[in-house]
């Protein structure tokens, strides 16, 4: 499905959902999903060897797993129940099964994987057509076995990743947060997925890493070839791949622009926050790895307004000791001093799996144990980071935020666990601040509709319109089937976010927005005008958000949010704020 167009001609143009800004033009390195997938490769003479060697270690290495798993069973469940480890290792002995892949690499030229695959999906098949339920049960232990050797040839994500020697664009089918950890920035010039939407995880993590990226493709993992010519354009939302010389040409000028526009932008870095009437406004950046923290005073923000500590627990394989993590949130608050870091206890659960700790497998996991229900149920993790956070609060301005609450029995056990924390560290005669000022991040409908009872307890409130969006109506924030349906602009979520900001105010507490929703251009007048206190973006959305709040009267702002807020349906939000964004604002990137 060739593309050609006056500007445009490449094998194929796909649509995705932009997630991080910017242009990349590299090659393609393809990331292969956990869950396996083949290839059909076909291998050169001179490479069959090394074929052969990948399957007999990939064999060798699943035995040895198979054993210590087996023990560990053996230790947790009895002997009888790791009895199913037995029947896994006897048909790795298989010399049929081994001698069949063998033969097949050297005569039929397969790949180690492709060979094992086949052979093994002969017996699987034999297996599924008998009539009874003990051949059907070892038709299930094949196919695990199948799986064990195949992750064992293709490598872990991390194996993986350590191939990749010079700068690419990375293409998989899903992009997790443990594996965005594992990245190495510099080698990483943008991605694109067939899963995921705008705020999933790792669509935060590459916007914070800032490279160019779209996801929700869809197919682009089986369409592209290792080594691929690929144009990534994250301001769009399009991929192209293999396009040709003059199409290049016509992207580097793009992106030439894109880099220009920006450095323009950040000459009002150090200007304040101020509508032109003089209201004044937080604007704050969100914040992953203690390294990024530069980047957030590079672009020009007044502090962090939300710190995920998440990774810190995603990058080990043991959980953080208090002193490691300590000295993170040391650093991060000593850079970013004398403006406030408001540091959010782990959000882990969902789509974040830390190796650490066993998250089960939940029927629905962002519905399930995650965030702030993992750390009441183990205060002793919880604790921990209490305690880390506060001795961090010595060496600057801290602030603590609490994710996932639903109601007020969490927030007073939140409370609760804190006080815990200062009194053992006052025991101890550790300094820590002994105002340190304490946040609910307001994401889940319920705590939005109590938010005048959570803001009497807490000294403020931060819209957490990610999940927000998510709960409230219903759509998964990393489906990119209804990605067409995650809307911030949605009349139910504007009315509930104003419900909110007029609720903490009431409180006097100040209300700010650690959501996406906050960094993007087309809300930014609606929620000046809802008198929002501070905004919360990703580094790279700073300048253009503070241009546009420094070119906004406050007065026309409040005009605009009570027009919108007459709106029905979505698209007429849009489409309003898209006029009135593009009239105002010719000289902006939109
Ligand atoms: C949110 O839900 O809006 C939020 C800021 O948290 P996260 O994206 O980490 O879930
Ligand atoms: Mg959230």
């Amino acid at each position: 499905m060739a593309v050609k167009n006056n500007k445009i001609k490449c094998k194929y143009l796909l649509k995705g959902v932009p997630a991080s800004p910017g242009i990349a033009i590299s090659k393609v390195f393809k990331l292969k999903s956990e869950s396996i997938s083949i290839d059909p490769t076909i291998v050169d003479d001179s490479s069959v060897d090394t074929e052969v060697e990948k399957f007999v270690k990939a064999v060798e290495k699943s035995k040895s797993e198979l054993k210590s798993l087996q023990s560990k069973v053996v230790r947790k469940v009895g002997l009888e129940n790791a009895k199913i480890f037995d029947v896994h290792q006897l048909l790795l002995e298989d010399s049929v099964i081994i001698e069949e892949t063998i033969h097949s690499i050297k005569k039929e030229n397969k790949s180690a994987e492709f060979a094992f695959f086949h052979i093994m999906q002969k017996y699987e098949n034999t297996l599924n057509g008998s009539s009874t339920n003990h051949f059907q049960n070892r038709s299930s232990d094949l196919r695990d076995v199948k799986r064990r050797v195949i992750r064992h040839i293709q490598g872990d994500r991390t194996d993986q990743l350590n191939q990749l020697s010079g700068s690419a664009v990375i293409v998989t089918n899903d992009l997790t947060p443990s594996d965005a950890v594992m990245l190495e920035k510099r080698k990483v010039l943008g991605f694109a997925t067939d899963l995921g939407g705008r705020t999933s995880h790792a669509a935060i993590m590459a916007r914070s890493m800032e490279v160019p990226s779209v996801v929700g493709l869809r197919r682009i993992f089986n369409l592209v070839e290792e080594g691929d010519r690929i144009v990534i354009d994250g301001n769009e939302g399009k991929v192209l791949i293999q396009p040709d010389e003059k199409t290049i040409n016509h992207y580097r000028k793009l992106q030439e622009k894109y880099y220009d526009t920006n450095r323009k932008l950040d000459e009002i870095r150090d200007l304040k926050c101020l509508t032109i009437d003089g209201k004044e406004i937080e604007l704050s950046a969100n914040l992953e790895f203690s390294d990024e923290a530069e980047s957030v005073k590079s672009h020009g923000a007044k502090g962090v307004g939300l710190y995920r500590t998440d990774y810190i627990y995603l990058t080990k394989k043991e959980l953080p000791t208090e002193e490691e993590q300590f000295q993170e949130y040391r650093k991060i608050v000593k850079k970013i001093s004398p403006d406030p870091v408001i540091i959010r206890t782990m959000d882990l659960g969902g789509d974040k799996l830390p190796k650490s700790f066993l998250i089960p497998p939940q029927e629905n996991p962002f519905l399930g144990w995650r965030a702030i229900r993992i750390s009441l149920d183990r205060k002793d993790i919880f604790e921990t980071q209490l305690r880390a956070i506060l001795r961090a609060s010595g060496a600057g301005n801290v602030k603590i935020l609490f994710p996932m609450i639903s109601g007020l029995d969490e927030v007073h056990e939140c409370k609760k666990a804190l006080e815990n924390a200062k009194s053992e560290l006052q025991k101890e005669g550790i300094k820590y601040d002994l105002d340190i000022e304490i946040g609910v991040i307001i994401e889940v409908p319920s705590a939005a509709l109590l938010a005048d009872k959570i803001a009497k307890e807490v000294d403020f409130l931060s819209i957490g319109t990610n999940d927000l969006v998510q709960y409230l109506l219903a759509v998964d924030r990393g489906n990119e089937r209804i990605a067409y349906l995650y809307q911030h602009l949605h009349p139910a979520i504007l009315r509930m976010i104003k419900q909110i900001i007029m609720a903490g105010h009431q409180e006097g507490v100040w209300v700010g927005m650690c959501g996406e929703m906050a960094s993007d251009p087309l809300s930014t007048l609606i929620l000046i005008g809802m008198d929002l206190d501070e905004f919360s973006v990703s580094p790279i959305a700073v300048p253009e958000i503070k241009k546009i709040i420094r070119s906004t009267e406050y007065r026309e702002a409040a005009r605009i949010a009570k027009k919108v807020l007459q709106f029905d349906r979505p698209s007429e939000v849009e489409r309003f704020m898209t006029k009135v964004v593009r009239k105002k604002f010719k000289n902006l990137i939109f």
